[in-house]
């Protein structure tokens, strides 16, 4: 490893690559220092469907990102727009309008030129036919504002990512852990790595933190998302322990966002306690919307249609690990199993089957099975069947007088065969993290921007509170990424930093959501404020 570079990047998942392959355009010396094997390299970004939640305009936008788009694809769907508004509503919707303005914003605004920077190097996109359009009378559907993913998924997306950066010079180490920045009231000047046993130091005139957040940390996890998360399923990487995180407070960055929330799901009850990269994102099951779940009491505990899956999902892993023994049954019938997600068709699937509801429930494991089947009949008999039933869009066909409600896509579960799948909470990410400017550079406990270091993805604390639009995570791993790597590449050369801080750090403007504008400022959408905001 060579002992002094431009820009040390952190990391080698999306947002990492995005910086380091941004920086390298620029004409920096970039080192990307990943603390995962090759084989276990891509971080949680490798684990993905590669879905990137983007702005675009209609069809034309998406022909330019997906030229592989045949004119029969595009007569027999109908993608709809999703348009800046429409992104700025679901992100302060969803966060319950606690998402950093300024942050929010470059997420928002940046998507759409940032995918076609990413095409124009190489990654490839395609439409999420399978899992985000319904096909109906011959024609699919998109809903939920997602509709693109990397051509082969996450490891489509890495290997492209891993392919572009070695054709633009960058070196990538693997096994090799960073342990500390090297800082001083200059800012900081490289890290120290570990490599083979070997501790070593990397100077650099710039340092891009893209090392993840700490859910693969139990102890963090419980210290900061309360307890029981440490009895929490690791959905990705056993690698992002909260490093990242650790070296930038240490040397007084300041912490920003929802510390004591995550990014959490339904999944396989019996998956192991980190992610499988055989099986990928295959433990997850997001098709409850078609269904209802069951707690141990045989009770239901949440609206399983509150709205599209991309908007609830995140959120309810939370709900079943606050279930009596952390764990839920999905339980579905005939009519909507073959609608179900293909993760349910895997062989690692906990699934249970019958002819009868009867019979279902009681093969439901560590369930009271008769409460369970008085629930099930209870909804079965509360459902509006006098509204028409369509998975496309939010249909209204709920439940009438039930405690917990269904409020769309309620069906009576009475069609043979009948299924049902075992889930417990896998936490994705957490949302937590460090403070960042507009040009990703990491703000001190003072509000000073700390020289030489710069942050993206799942670190960066303020972009979602509570809840999260599916598909914003890599999408803002490659917003930030890229602003990251452009800011880090322009940087002062190392022998040039002036001891007297303040020449190089600028005062943040602390932005808080309601004092800039709050909902008000969400429902009318930056999209139409000045674009002199926009770099
Ligand atoms: C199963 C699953 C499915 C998902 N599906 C989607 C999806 O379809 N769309 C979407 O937008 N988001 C999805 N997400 C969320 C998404 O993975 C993350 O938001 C995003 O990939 C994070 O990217 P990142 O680059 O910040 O982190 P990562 O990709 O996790 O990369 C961080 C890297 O840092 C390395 N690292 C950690 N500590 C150190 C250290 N001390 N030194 C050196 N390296 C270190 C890690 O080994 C890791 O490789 C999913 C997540 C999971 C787990």
């Amino acid at each position: 490893m060579k002992p002094e570079t431009d820009v040390v990047v952190i990391g080698a998942g999306n947002a990492a690559l995005c910086a380091a392959l941004a920086a390298a355009e620029a004409g920096a010396r970039v080192l990307v220092l990943e603390r995962a094997p090759e084989v276990e390299s891509g971080g949680n970004s490798r684990f993905t469907a590669g879905a990137f939640r983007c702005v675009y305009d209609g069809v034309d936008d998406l022909r330019a990102l997906m030229p592989d788009l045949t004119d029969a694809e595009v007569e027999n769907a109908d993608f709809g727009t999703y348009t800046e508004a429409q992104f700025f509503d679901d992100m302060g919707r969803i966060t319950e309008y606690r998402t950093d303005p300024e942050l929010c914003e470059l997420l928002v605004t940046r998507s759409r030129a940032t995918m076609r920077w990413m095409q124009a190097l190489g990654v490839r996109f395609m439409p999420i036919w399978g899992r985000q359009a319904y096909r109906i009378d011959g024609r699919f559907k998109f809903w939920g504002g997602l509709t693109v993913e990397a051509w082969g998924g996450g490891p489509g997306l890495m290997d492209s990512l891993y392919r572009v950066a070695r054709d633009l010079g960058v070196t990538i180490e693997f096994g090799a852990r960073v342990t500390e920045l090297i800082a001083d009231d200059d800012g900081v000047h490289g890290v120290r790595v570990r490599q083979d046993g070997r501790t070593s130091e990397v100077r650099a005139r710039a340092v891009v933190l893209a090392c993840g957040g700490f859910e693969s940390n139990a102890e963090w996890r419980t210290r900061y998302l309360g307890p029981g998360w440490d009895l929490a399923k690791v959905r990705g990487t056993r690698f992002n322990t909260g490093e990242g995180i650790r070296m930038a407070l240490a040397i007084g960055a300041a912490s920003a966002g929802n510390w004591s929330g995550c990014h959490a799901v339904g999944w396989d009850r019996n998956a192991p306690d980190f992610g499988d990269l055989a099986v990928g994102d295959g433990f997850q099951k997001h098709s409850y919307p078609l269904g209802v779940l069951i707690n141990a009491k045989g009770e239901r505990f949440v609206d399983e249609g509150a709205d599209f899956r991309n908007f609830t999902y995140a959120k309810y892993g939370r709900a079943i690990l606050a279930q009596p023994g952390q764990f839920a049954w999905q339980v579905f019938d005939g009519k909507v199993i073959p609608m179900l997600r293909d993760e349910y068709r895997i062989k690692q699937a906990t699934r249970v089957r019958a002819d009868t509801l009867e019979g279902l429930c009681a093969q439901l494991e560590d369930v009271d099975a008769a409460a369970a089947l008085a629930t099930l009949r209870a909804f079965n008999a509360a459902v509006m069947t006098d509204v028409a039933f369509d998975p496309n869009s939010k249909d209204g066909r709920g439940t009438v007088g039930l405690a917990t409600p269904k409020s769309n896509w309620a069906n009576p579960l009475d069609t043979p065969p009948f299924e049902a799948y075992a889930v417990t909470c896998g936490v994705t990410f957490t949302f937590g993290g460090l403070k960042l400017d507009r040009d990703a550079r990491v703000i001190d406990a003072d509000g000073a921007a700390i020289p030489g270091l710069y942050a993206a993805g799942e670190l960066v604390g303020g972009l979602f509170y509570n809840n999260y639009p599916g598909g914003s995570g890599l999408m803002a791993g490659a917003v930030f990424g890229r602003i990251a790597g452009e800011s880090a590449s322009n940087g002062p050369p190392l022998e040039a930093r002036v001891s007297n801080r303040h020449l190089t750090s600028t005062p943040v403007a602390v932005a808080h959501p309601r004092a800039a504008g709050g909902r008000s400022r969400f429902t009318r959408g930056l999209a139409d404020e000045p674009s002199a905001a926009v770099r």
